[in-house]
């Protein structure tokens, strides 16, 4: 099975890769799709539909999309569905963690979310997989692997933050992870 899962991030990627060796992954790069599609939707379910659908009807490939928030309790939720520009425009994930730091400092409510919403699309149907992963924001970075907020997050149970952990510990417990066990389960008993 060829499938397109639908990101520009290298890091989603290989997390993903690892999580799935049974499955040829094919990147955007691979399908010669150069452009940023649009993120548009107000949710994260939104979000990752409109990604996996913009491959399917742009390039007729079955696909996978992911959206991620951080959802910050003392924060009702935010930034949530706009964590990739927290800090505005041209944000990074230097500015938004600086930014997320500032924000929550003397705050004694560090707990946090990830959420992670993965559309498929698979013969011409579609499906959804949720996965979350709780912790607290930490206080000042932690650590040099993963992407985005991982320096500043710690899983709940853990000592360490994502930031400290290797692709398959993280891939074990975090969000993304637990939303493709859920697809892989679904792709175990799929009949086309
Ligand atoms: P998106 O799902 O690519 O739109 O990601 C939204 C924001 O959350 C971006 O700033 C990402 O860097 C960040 N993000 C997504 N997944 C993770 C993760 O697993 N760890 C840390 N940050 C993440």
């Amino acid at each position: 099975m060829k499938i397109v899962f639908a990101t520009n991030n290298a890091n989603k990627l290989k997390e993903v890769e690892a999580l799935l060796p049974q499955i040829e992954i094919l990147s955007l790069q691979d399908i010669e799709c150069y452009k940023d599609i649009p993120e548009t939707a107000n949710t994260l379910e939104g979000n990752a539909i409109l990604k996996a659908n913009y491959v399917t009807k742009n390039y007729g490939f079955d696909c996978f999309a992911d959206d991620t928030g951080l959802e910050v309790e003392a924060l009702d939720g935010a930034p949530g569905v706009y964590s990739a520009r927290y800090a505005g425009e041209d944000a990074d994930s230097e500015k938004n963690m600086q930014k997320l730091l500032k924000t929550l400092k003397n705050n004694t409510n560090r707990k946090a979310q990830f959420r992670t919403v993965v559309a498929l699309n698979l013969n011409g149907e579609q499906q959804l997989f949720e996965g979350n992963c709780e912790g607290e924001i930490l206080t000042k970075k932690q650590g040099e692997k993963g992407f985005g907020y991982d320096p500043i997050f710690k899983p709940t149970g853990f000592k360490t933050s994502f930031a400290e952990m290797t692709l398959a510990e993280k891939g074990a417990i975090s969000h993304r992870g637990k939303a493709i066990k859920k697809l892989i389960a679904f792709l175990s008993t799929y009949k086309s």
